[in-house]
């Protein structure tokens, strides 16, 4: 079993059946698969499904617990996101350090709950008696409440990453190879003027011509080393059956 098996979200009394449909969007494309709802306002409906998209299967798999206490009964850490910092004796974490603390502890074996809360009013101050800590999405301190699924998709982006920091590396984009040198380049031109004369390009011409405006092409590309790669292994193929031609 996956550290993602064991990261549950869940919705205290969502108000709009849209946000429960999104939300199981967000964490969807993130790779997490538990939504849990708690007494709903209404059980996810037609327009649920329609903002789901193609996460059909979270709706159908969400669990619905009455209180809040019974969704989280098995869980060893419980996180509470709270659009405001209220006068709460709880810790408060940014997301990015939340989800590294709940991925730790489901790596480690422990069911792990994110709560939200409902759109108008969030989470009670009961219900966050249940939570070890306070997650707050440093926001605009004038408007810092997100709608639901918005903040489901911070968290869950934050835990795909922690997720990815412990089952595997990040995939590192290829990085941009670095620029021709002077001496690479000049390689590549005495290269070039050999295989143009092994295949007779010049045709008795001087050859100087020719070689300045492929000079002056060549340096306008603005090659990075891999192209000055590729276009050697052009010449090297040329000049080789150059050769081949003349023993014939
Ligand atoms: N008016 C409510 C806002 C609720 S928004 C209030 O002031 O609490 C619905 C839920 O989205 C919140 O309960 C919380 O779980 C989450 N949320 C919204 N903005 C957030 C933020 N900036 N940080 C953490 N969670 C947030």
């Amino acid at each position: 079993m996956q550290a993602a098996d064991r990261l549950r979200v869940v919705l205290v009394g969502t108000q709009h059946p849209g946000n429960i449909g999104s939300a199981a969007r967000a964490l969807k494309t993130m790779g997490l698969a538990r939504l849990v709802l708690v007494a709903p306002e209404k059980v996810p409906n037609a327009e649920s499904f329609a903002l789901a998209a193609g996460a059909h299967d979270l709706l159908d798999g969400a669990a619905c617990f009455p209180t809040l206490a019974e969704a989280v009964a098995d869980c060893r850490l419980v996180l509470g996101c709270t659009a405001r910092s209220r006068r709460i004796a709880l810790d408060e974490l940014l997301p990015h350090d939340a989800a590294i603390r709940a991925v730790d502890e489901a790596a480690a074996g422990a069911e792990v709950a994110l709560v939200f809360g409902r759109e108008r009013t969030g989470l009670d101050n009961e219900e966050l008696q249940l939570c070890h800590a306070a997650v707050h999405i440093p926001a605009n301190p004038d408007y810092s409440s997100l709608n639901l699924a918005a903040a489901v998709q911070v968290l869950a982006y934050e835990l795909r990453l922690a997720l990815l920091a412990v089952d595997g590396p990040v995939p590192v984009p290829e990085q941009p190879a670095s620029q021709a040198s002077h001496a690479q380049l000049e390689g590549m031109f005495a290269q070039l003027g050999e295989t143009l004369d092994a295949i007779d390009f010049h045709k008795g011409r001087a050859p100087e011509s020719a070689m300045r405006k492929l000079r002056r092409l060549f340096l306008r590309a603005d090659l990075d080393e891999r192209e000055v790669r590729l276009l050697r292994g052009i010449l090297s193929d040329a000049q080789r059956m150059a050769m081949l031609a003349g023993r014939r």
